[in-house]
């Protein structure tokens, strides 16, 4: 048995890591020389930065697990929190450590900037959601479950839109009302330690990609990093990979690259044309990450500081770069990438009083950053039609919105069904 894995993003490695504990042989493809797929490093202007500012949370139990299982300390490489939603000037939500649900339920009651009745709705909200298992009849966009539940407009716009725009990256007049109650279940309405937010304090290849190339070496496997595989074809004793300089024939194959990726690796592959045709209904949706480099340390009030402006949220990400996310569609995109920094950084002085102006930006817009989490979307199984040949990655079928936990949930899954 030797099985070939293509793509070294979260769900690859995931997949490799699993297997290598079980001690199956595995060689994975990365056509990219840096692992982590569309959570990586990029070095600009003298820094370690990534593709894109990402954040976890203490849900991500999956990732977490992996994390240690692979020599990854979470301790040391990640910054715990207890959940702190600050929009300043305008609401502040925190947590307090106390045992679920109270930590929650004082969180909603004592948010300040929200009316009294605002903080009701919303805990009367959490509380029907729980009743009814966080389960929905008939999947409906977001707006209309706010609607439904008569939250209002603060509550909306400082809470539970941040939470489900962020999640979803997904417009939220499209957004999937179960697949955030879905994400609600599991971090606010679990155990306290769900809804920690998790700030990395490195760089997300160095997070889990790469501990997990060294797991995988070490157990006899192989990351074959700047090698593209062109098409996956069947022969009779397994698959062999165009592209793949062995030429050796592998027992498995996980296809573990970004769905738009997928059909030119399996045009040889008859079998996979349903699965193919649904991969192509996906539709994506872009995220928006601005770097700024101060001339000095410019220091926010918080690590993660709502904006709801041009930025959706300004991070700490050194002493002097702030890095700005902007999640989804938006009107942002067509701004030269000049001004949206000048705009941005005009939001940093709103919070941070005046500042001298950055003295480089670095714009990035990854604009198939995730598929469009909408109602009914359809999202291919890990398993296919063709045996042997399994899909991973954050857009397979699960409750989770494209996120590095669905893309390791998927991982590991795929790899348990190797045998
Ligand atoms: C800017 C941004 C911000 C985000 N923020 C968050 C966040 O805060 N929290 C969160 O949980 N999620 C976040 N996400 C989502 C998260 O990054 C993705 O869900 C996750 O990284 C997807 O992992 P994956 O392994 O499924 O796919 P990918 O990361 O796309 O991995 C696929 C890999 O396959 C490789 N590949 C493709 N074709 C081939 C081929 N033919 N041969 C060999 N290799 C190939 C690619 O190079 C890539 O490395 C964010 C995404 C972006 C883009």
């Amino acid at each position: 048995m030797r099985v070939a894995i293509i793509g070294a993003g979260y769900a690859g490695m995931a997949a490799a890591s699993e297997l290598a504990s079980r001690g199956i042989p595995v060689t994975v493809f990365e056509a990219s020389r840096t692992l982590g797929g569309r959570a990586r490093r990029i070095e600009v202007h003298g820094h370690r930065l990534d593709n894109g500012q990402h954040i976890l949370v203490g849900a991500y139990a999956e990732l977490l697990r992996l994390m240690r299982l692979v020599g990854a300390d979470p301790d040391e490489l990640l910054e715990r929190r207890p959940l702190n939603l600050v929009f300043p000037g305008r609401m502040r939500l925190a947590a307090p450590r106390l045992p679920a649900p109270l930590h929650l339920a004082a969180a909603l009651l004592t948010a300040r900037g929200l009316s009294f009745g605002a903080r009701l709705a919303a805990v009367r909200f959490m509380q029907s959601m729980k009743k009814a298992g966080f389960r929905l009849d008939f999947d409906i966009p977001f707006d209309e479950l706010m609607a439904r539940h008569g939250q209002h407009a603060s509550v909306v716009r400082y809470l539970w839109q941040p939470l489900c725009v962020s999640a979803l990256n997904t417009p939220p007049a499209e957004a999937s009302a179960q697949v955030f109650l879905n994400v609600l279940r599991d971090s606010l309405a679990a155990a306290r330690e769900a809804s920690d937010l998790l700030l990395p304090r490195t760089d997300f290849s160095a997070l889990f990609p790469e501990p997990a190339e060294r797991f995988v070496q070490e157990r006899g496997g192989e990351v074959l990093r700047g090698t593209a595989i062109r098409a996956v074809g069947q022969t009779a004793d397994g698959f062999r990979l165009e592209g793949d300089a062995s030429g050796r024939s592998y027992s498995h194959v996980i296809a573990a690259v970004a769905p738009y990726h997928l059909p030119r690796l399996a045009e040889a592959l008859p079998r996979l044309l349903p699965v193919l045709e649904d991969v192509a209904r996906l539709d994506h949706e872009p995220i928006l990450t601005a770097y700024l480099g101060y001339p000095r340390p410019v220091r926010l009030p918080d690590r993660m500081v709502g904006i709801g402006g041009t930025a959706h949220f300004l991070f700490q990400y050194a002493e002097d770069v702030l890095a700005a996310v902007t999640s989804a569609r938006g009107p942002h995109l067509g701004l030269p990438h000049e001004a949206l920094a000048a705009r941005i950084h005009a939001e940093v002085c709103g919070i941070v009083g005046k500042t001298p102006a950055p003295v480089w930006t670095q714009v990035i817009v990854e604009k198939r950053a995730t598929f469009a989490c909408r109602p009914g979307v359809r999202r291919p199984a890990c398993e296919t039609p063709l045996a042997d040949f399994y899909l991973c990655g954050d857009y397979v079928a699960s409750d989770y919105p494209a996120t590095l936990e669905a893309a390791v949930r998927s991982g590991v899954a795929c790899a348990r069904l190797v045998s």
